[in-house]
């Protein structure tokens, strides 16, 4: 058997007896990779970088609002770290260099993703985003700190050169520094700190998991075929970013400035004004948060991010160019449809995401629940365009049903004025309420316009003697009020009867537990209980 049968072999039964020991398309993945790895390593492409500090901010100022600071410090950091990237290619010895990774302080919701994602994107390197509190020390539970470097391999499509310039992002460091006036130093969270540190110098990290058996039996193939793999990710170009709330780590700071004699006071800085208070971090209030001195060494950069503001929030609406609006925009696009949001209403978003406390995150949440109804009906109405209105952020399903209203066809119009003549003679004949739905009246309007018969004509016709069975279950039940729907209109009998059976069954409408065989039935009689009562 040729070795490439057998591998492929073994990693398929492996695959299929084992398959949570390795990713399903790993073995070949791997093989593609170091193909693909070889092919790039052909064409030797050299690391450009030609960024200035003030072009890296100029375009961080289109997508993130405020955090000017923020974005001023990391546009120097970053433009330093990768001119020296691409200067130790070109064979300068830059012995001395201390690698700027960057510790990124702040509130949820701020922008502190957005900001280095952005970044990554404007420079054209991977980026990576992991989760310090998904992390293990052995990586046996929890995941692997090494797995965030092999991911951005992987989103280098397996360029390992491209991966080594990558940007690695964690988030809720601080959850791996436990102080000890905060219940005792967190063993693990130490551990986590130990193995992020030998990643943050300089390590040869395996481009194939320990864990991915089908990788691991390639590279073996590979030694005993004598072809040296050299698929190690080397960390010492990749950029490190970890970033975090930090909550209590004003008090710390709070503390210290007030008993140095120096104080609030003689930085100018008044002892109330905690918003600010970040900005004076020092290294020595981190150790004291539980970092370990080694850890905190190889951050140099601190970059704070600021709360968000309500007129903040406003303005990430109004001028961001990834604003959700833009977004909404888009969505509703793709159907064909124009909306205009107007002042009014994205300030009331502003306000009404402001309550959220949960940042630019707010927004989000505010517009997913106005919006979501809208998302559902409109692509299937003939609304083309309409307007977000204050009155649409603040009655949703008001609005909407006016908006549907408006848009209504002549003919459904005129339509449903005849079916509610109908229901109102209905009633005053046989004291019964019928009401129809919506698209009860659109399939009755049809149906007349294809039988050529009047609206009028076909109501009297298809529920002539209606009233009846519906007598039947007013004395069964007391029900008064009848919710007819497009099944209804479909067939009127058999709704009727299945009603009917079910009010024999004792089984009163009104109650929306009511078990009735039929669940279409259940449903139109337990609401038309709810309208009545
Ligand atoms: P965090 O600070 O928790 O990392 P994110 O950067 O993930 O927050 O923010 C979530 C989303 O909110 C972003 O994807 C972005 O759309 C929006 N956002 C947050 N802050 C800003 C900001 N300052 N300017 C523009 N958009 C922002």
């Amino acid at each position: 058997m040729k070795p490439e049968d057998f591998q492929r072999q073994f990693a398929e039964m492996m695959q299929q007896h084992m398959p949570n020991l390795g990713n399903p398309a790993g073995f070949q993945a791997a093989n593609q990779e170091s193909s693909d790895a070889t092919k790039k390593e052909a064409k030797e492409e050299k690391f450009e970088f030609c960024h200035l500090p003030k072009d890296v901010k100029a375009y961080l100022d289109r997508f993130v609002i405020r955090q000017d600071e923020a974005k001023k410090v990391l546009s120097v950091a970053l433009c330093d770290h990768y001119h020296h990237v691409r200067r130790s290619q070109e064979g300068n010895d830059l012995a001395n260099y201390a690698k700027q990774n960057v510790i990124l302080l702040g509130p949820t919701g701020v922008g502190k993703t957005y900001l280095i994602k952005s970044v990554a994107e404007l420079i054209g390197v991977p980026f990576v985003k992991g989760d310090a509190t998904k992390f293990s020390e052995t990586g046996y539970v929890g995941g692997d700190v090494e797995d965030l470097v092999r991911e951005l391999a992987r989103r280098a499509d397996g360029d390992i050169k491209k991966a080594q310039y990558g940007i690695i992002y964690i988030d809720e460091i601080d959850k791996i520094a436990q102080s000890d006036q905060s219940g005792g130093r967190d063993v693990s969270g130490r551990g986590v700190q130990t193995n992020l540190l030998k990643l943050m110098e300089e390590t040869d990290v395996a481009a194939r998991s320990q864990q991915d058996i089908g990788a691991q039996i390639q590279a073996m193939m590979e030694s005993q075929k004598g072809k040296k793999s050299g698929n190690h990710i080397n960390t010492k170009h990749i950029l490190f970013i970890v970033s975090g709330a930090f909550d209590g780590l004003s008090k710390i700071i709070e503390k210290r400035l007030n008993d140095s004699t120096i104080g609030f006071a003689a930085i100018g800085q008044p002892a109330a004004d905690e918003a600010n208070v970040l900005d004076h971090v020092e290294t020595k209030d981190l150790l004291e948060y539980g970092f370990e001195p080694e850890f905190v060494g190889r951050l140099p950069v601190r970059v704070v991010c600021q709360e968000l503001s309500q007129d903040d929030l406003y303005s990430i609406l109004k001028s961001s160019e990834g604003s959700i609006v833009r977004q909404y925009e888009a969505d509703f696009a793709a159907y064909g449809i124009e909306v205009l949001f107007s002042e009014d209403a994205l300030q009331r978003i502003a306000a009404l995401a402001s309550l959220e406390k949960t940042g630019a995150r707010g927004l989000m949440t505010v517009c997913e629940r106005i919006f979501r109804n809208y998302k559902f009906e409109l692509p299937s109405s003939s609304v083309k365009q309409f307007e977000v209105t204050r009155a649409v952020i603040d009655r949703p399903v008001e609005e909407l049903k006016q908006l549907l209203q408006r848009q209504e066809s002549p003919e459904t119009k005129i339509a449903k004025g005849l079916i509610e003549e109908f229901a109102a003679r209905f009633r005053d004949t046989h004291e019964l309420e019928l009401r129809f739905s919506g698209d009860a009246i659109e399939s009755l309007r049809k149906m007349a316009s294809a039988e050529d018969k009047s609206v009028r004509e076909l109501c009297q016709e298809r529920f002539k003697d209606f009233q009846f069975g519906l007598k039947l279950i007013a004395q069964n039940t007391g029900q008064l009020v009848f919710e007819l729907d497009e099944t209804a209109v479909a067939d009127p009998e058999k709704k009727l009867s299945e009603w009917v059976v079910a009010s024999y069954r004792g089984e009163n409408p009104e109650d929306p537990l009511a078990e009735v065989s039929n669940d279409v039935s259940a449903s139109d009689s337990a609401s038309a209980g709810k309208d009545e009562s």
